[in-house]
């Protein structure tokens, strides 16, 4: 199984958004070729709440199709938890319904020591997955 890349640049933004968001859970959407993230696409959190996230459809959509037309696909969801670890919730699992992508969770529980992990999610089953971040 190959690590998901994250290059440098685009972890900063994770990082970036995440901290501005916070405590609200920051979310978007890695897209890339391959096992390679070339963008991230901060989306909105709808449900506004410290505990989980909710992306707007109409929004997801817009993504989707825009890396469809560059060539590209979505590689993981991505979320972060302000406060908890960096491990899919019960309600992560639950909601996780699409099991072609992978799942990245960045963690600001350690405000200083942020930790991004990669999981697949395939019906309750949660898998940790090889994460490649890029300096
Ligand atoms: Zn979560």
């Amino acid at each position: 199984m190959s690590a998901l890349v994250i290059p440098g640049s685009i972890y900063r933004e994770l990082l970036a958004q995440a901290r501005k968001q916070a405590p609200i859970e920051a979310c978007g959407i890695l897209g890339g070729r391959g096992d390679r993230v070339e963008v991230f696409c901060p989306m909105t959190n709808t449900d506004h709440s410290a505990d989980h996230f909710l992306m707007e459809p109409a929004e997801q959509f817009k993504v989707v199709k825009s890396l469809r037309a560059a060539g590209q696909r979505v590689l993981a969801i991505h979320h972060s938890h302000p406060a908890s670890p960096s491990r899919p919730s019960a309600e992560d699992i639950r909601l996780a319904l699409t099991p072609d992508v992978l799942y990245t969770i960045l963690s600001l529980q350690g405000p200083a020591n942020p930790v991004l992990k990669a999981f697949a999610i395939c019906e309750g089953v949660v898998t940790e997955h090889p994460l490649a971040i890029e300096a």
